[in-house]
């Protein structure tokens, strides 16, 4: 499903360049659960912002879902944003004065969606991911595991191929991080391709391949 080859990012920084990615390889496949480690500063958040088409490699290439990413046009990319990739972030990132419900269904209205059907797909994976009882609430009447609740059901509510996840439980405490998790974990057995950077051993035993990163360059590649 992921196809990357000899992908470099360099930075430019005044006069300076700062060489983030020096040639990564990496092949996923559908179905995978994959968990993205290493020190700060290695290059976890930049690969996946390239992995979720958020950013473009200053060179190298990437192939998804068999498609030059490279080659495509700015529209190509939003819908494949759009319907193909999840992206959970560590602060959530939701809408402050927007309810659950329409957080959640706001990625459909690109889709072309009716707005009964958005909702009632809204609704669905609100309830999917345990928060039934919180569809009118606003991020700031929520926990922030229930707020984690509300991005991951975002996420998956264009089914896309693809859920990529960036230190998801960075801001949670254990338990509520071992929750989310057990979403995520119930996200991949359901056929879903799932991607998260973590720091915490713990968390990335949920995976079955751990992707070990340093210094732009992957050290250790690992399958369960
Ligand atoms: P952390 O664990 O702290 O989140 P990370 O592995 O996710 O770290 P990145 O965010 O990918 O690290 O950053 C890697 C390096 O790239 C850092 O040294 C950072 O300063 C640099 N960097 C990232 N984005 C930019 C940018 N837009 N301009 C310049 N440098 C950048
Ligand atoms: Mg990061």
């Amino acid at each position: 499903i992921i196809k990357i080859r000899d992908i470099i990012r360099d930075f430019k920084l005044g006069q300076e360049t700062v060489h983030v990615l020096k040639g990564i390889d990496l092949d996923i496949n559908k179905g995978e659960y994959v968990a993205i480690m290493g020190p700060s500063g290695s290059g976890k958040s930049t690969l996946m912002n390239l992995l979720g088409c958020l950013d473009t490699p200053t060179a190298g290439s990437y192939i998804l879902n068999g498609k030059d990413v490279s080659k495509m046009s700015d529209d190509e990319l939003a819908e494949i944003r759009n319907k193909e990739i999840g992206f959970v972030f560590q602060t959530f990132n939701l809408l402050p004065r927007t309810t659950a419900l329409d957080n959640v269904a706001l990625p459909m209205v690109y889709g072309g969606a009716s707005k009964r059907d958005r909702t009632e797909r809204a609704e669905q994976v609100l309830t999917d991911v345990g928060l039934a009882d919180r569809m009118d609430h606003r991020p700031n009447q929520l926990s922030g595991g229930q707020r984690q609740r509300v991005a991951v059901a975002r996420a998956l509510v264009n089914n896309p191929s693809i859920i990529l996840a960036d230190e998801p439980t960075g801001n949670l405490d254990s338990k509520t991080g071992v929750e989310i998790m057990n979403l995520f974990d119930a996200i991949h057995k359901a056929g879903n391709t799932v991607i998260m950077v973590t720091h915490e051993e713990e968390i990335a035993a949920h995976a079955e391949r751990v992707i070990r990163l340093r210094d732009g360059l992957i050290e250790s590649d690992t399958k369960k």
